[in-house]
């Protein structure tokens, strides 16, 4: 896994870049924002490291411009700024997740893991289960030819619990990878949604139901339909 860390104070640059292949990443500095940017635009990088000020171009900037370009490359952001409207204005313009320096070697590593498996997930190579199955690019439920169109959210919650493969998914699972840091959500919103899903389902006569386990979660079921 190859990754560019954009980072214009030199000796930090090259001791991140260092922890990197230390953990067997590849790792490649670059000391100013518009290498920086020329650099991610390659495609060449599994995940970027992105310090927010650096001369040139700024970190901000360099993550629009990605996401404008419909670049999904996981960026890190890294600052020397703590307020929270610091951290809302990275992950708002498409940052993957956010560090403030200085930071331990470790927390690092972790956060670099988690940003590089959230694309993982996206790539599923079987989104069937029972007889039901998910295209992940139109989001179409579907089952014995008949199909039918789900919304993002109903898509996302679909997708954990077919993930899951008849293994139960926890509300709170549910609620943090669907709904991640957004305030409004809450259990009641995991409800509506499986409700939702439950009539799609019944709409394209799947014999899975979404079974609901008090205190644990949900799961796919295979019902007996005669
Ligand atoms: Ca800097």
């Amino acid at each position: 896994m190859n990754i560019l860390v954009v980072e214009d104070e030199t000796n930090l640059a090259d001791a991140i870049c260092k922890i990197l292949k230390d953990a067997d990443y590849d790792a490649q500095a670059a000391y100013d924002g518009n290498t920086g940017l020329d650099q991610a635009q390659s495609g060449n990088y599994d995940a970027i490291v992105l310090d927010v000020m650096l001369p040139g171009i700024d970190g901000m900037e360099i993550v629009r411009t990605l996401r404008s370009e419909n670049n999904n490359v996981p960026i890190l952001m890294l600052t020397a700024r703590t307020t929270t409207q610091d951290k809302v204005s990275g992950l708002d313009a498409g940052a993957d997740d956010y560090m403030t320096k200085p930071f331990e070697a470790e927390e690092f590593l972790a956060r670099v893991r988690s940003i590089t498996r959230r694309t993982g997930d996206v790539v599923v190579d079987d989104m069937s289960y029972g007889d039901i199955s998910l295209d992940t690019e139109s989001h179409d439920l579907s089952c014995n030819g008949r199909s039918v169109h789900l919304s993002q959210k109903e898509y996302d919650v679909l997708c954990m619990l077919v993930s899951a493969q008849g293994r139960v998914v926890s509300k709170q699972d549910l609620l943090n990878k669907v709904w991640g840091s957004d305030a409004e959500a809450s259990e009641n919103s995991a409800e509506a949604y499986v409700s939702f899903l439950r009539k799609k389902l019944g709409h394209v006569k799947s014999n899975l139901q979404i079974a609901t386990l008090r205190m644990l979660g949900y799961r796919l079921e295979m019902t007996n339909q005669d």
